[in-house]
């Protein structure tokens, strides 16, 4: 069985088809600028080069059917023909109160995810043409839509709710939703199996850090709490997002600065986070460099993200009566190894403590636990696609 895996943004689109029998990635790509002039599609078939085909994408179908002439194309194509294609598992950003499991798209579930726009403006509609343009492609083929807010529709009230009026929960559905989802699943379901143990008999604190961070509490397989909020604004300090501040700094800002709606917006969202702090950078690799030349900014930033991320580690361990396993994943948890070293020191007390050499690893599934630790530590890389595809298949056979 080959399932496609679409991530559908409002100007690109992300795939990857994955043969379900050997879990092996036999293409994928990414087509850019859809609807904008210079569109393209950068496709790679497993074990070869990647090609770049230039050619007008109007649209998400235009851009779909370029999708499947590459993947069948003779020369750097992966399958015979479209029949192929066994089902689609498409990435929604966020599923609302309606979702707490991946679905098979039909009607009803379209509406449902065009209701959710309201929550997610900038993900669920593009999400959702990315859906109805493979539907037009490829007639009679399951969708699936996998959501990013799903696994954490276990938390429970005292968690999700804001103390606000209540009034606003009934009127607008305001309440913690949590995102990467689909990531703290693969990643805490992954650390049970290097564990040898049943998901069911663990604490796990899942750190997905990256250019977007969040931190989960996963009890008994279950997201109990994570730091991401209504939006994915909340939490720790992230590359552009502020994270979780006092919220009267917002109107504060916003009458001082005579800022508007939209202003604030875009200073909260893009001009903060560890770019707003050191003024030079999101990337975690541009402030390292820039801290190591004694940029007193740059340190500042780290130390703040840092110092963030353990707050949950101590907040979730609290919050489980305990951690077996600490689990750091994406572009920084995967790759940063100082920041993995400074987020595990001085831990020592909780029963956590992180071997140097064991941590000198990038992107691969390690165990990075000091001999005789008490809390178990992993590096596993994320695997969204596979998850997404795992969904799909699973729906399929029932
Ligand atoms: P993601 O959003 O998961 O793709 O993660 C992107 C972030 O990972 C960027 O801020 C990168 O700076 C960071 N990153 C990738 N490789 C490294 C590395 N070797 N050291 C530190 N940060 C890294």
């Amino acid at each position: 069985m080959n399932v496609l895996v679409i991530n559908a943004g409002s100007s690109s689109l992300k795939y990857q088809l994955i043969d379900m029998d050997t879990q092996a990635v036999l293409a994928k790509g990414l087509c850019e600028r859809i609807g904008i002039e210079g569109s393209r599609l950068k496709h790679t078939p497993e074990g070869k080069d990647s090609v770049t085909l230039e050619s007008p994408m109007r649209d998400h179908s235009d851009a779909i059917k370029m999708v499947i002439d590459a993947l069948v194309d003779k020369n750097h194509g992966v399958i015979a023909d479209m029949s192929a294609i066994d089902a689609v598992g498409h990435r929604v950003v966020h599923g609302g109160e309606y979702f707490n499991q991946s679905v098979i798209v039909d009607d009803d579930v379209k509406k449902k995810i065009d209701e959710c726009s309201m929550l997610a403006p900038l993900h669920n509609p593009a999400n959702l043409i990315g859906i109805e343009a493979c539907q037009k492609a490829m007639p009679g083929v399951p969708m699936v839509a996998v959501f990013d807010t799903a696994f954490h529709q276990t938390m429970p009230a005292e968690a999700y709710m804001y103390a606000l009026p209540y009034e606003y929960y009934d009127k607008y559905k305001i309440r913690k939703y949590g995102f990467h989802g689909t990531s703290h699943y693969y990643v805490a379901n992954r650390c049970a199996a290097m564990m040898g143990k049943a998901i069911e008999d663990l604490r796990i604190i899942t750190l997905h850090l990256g250019n977007g961070s969040s931190i989960t509490a996963v009890n008994k397989g279950k997201s109990v709490d994570t730091s991401m909020g209504f939006t994915p604004l909340a939490g720790v300090p992230m590359g552009t997002r502020s994270g979780v501040i006092d919220p009267a700094i917002v109107t504060f800002l916003m009458e001082k600065e005579g800022l508007s709606v939209a202003e604030t917006d875009a200073m909260l969202n893009k001009k903060s986070g560890v770019f707003g702090i050191s003024g030079l950078s999101s990337d975690f690799r541009d402030l390292d460099e820039a801290a190591a030349k004694g940029d007193e900014k740059a340190k500042l930033a780290l130390s703040m993200f840092e110092y963030s991320v353990k707050r949950y580690i101590g907040f979730y361990a609290a919050a489980m009566g305990g951690v077996d396993a600490i689990v750091f994943t994406a572009g920084v948890g995967e790759n940063s190894i100082q920041m993995r070293e400074r987020i595990l020191a001085d831990m020592e007390f909780m029963g956590i403590a992180c071997d140097a050499e064991k941590n000198n690893v990038r992107g691969k599934e390690t165990e990075i636990t000091k001999d005789g630790a008490k809390v178990r530590s992993f590096v596993i890389p994320t695997n969204e696609e596979l998850t997404i595809a795992l969904d799909t298949q699973k729906l399929l056979k029932k």
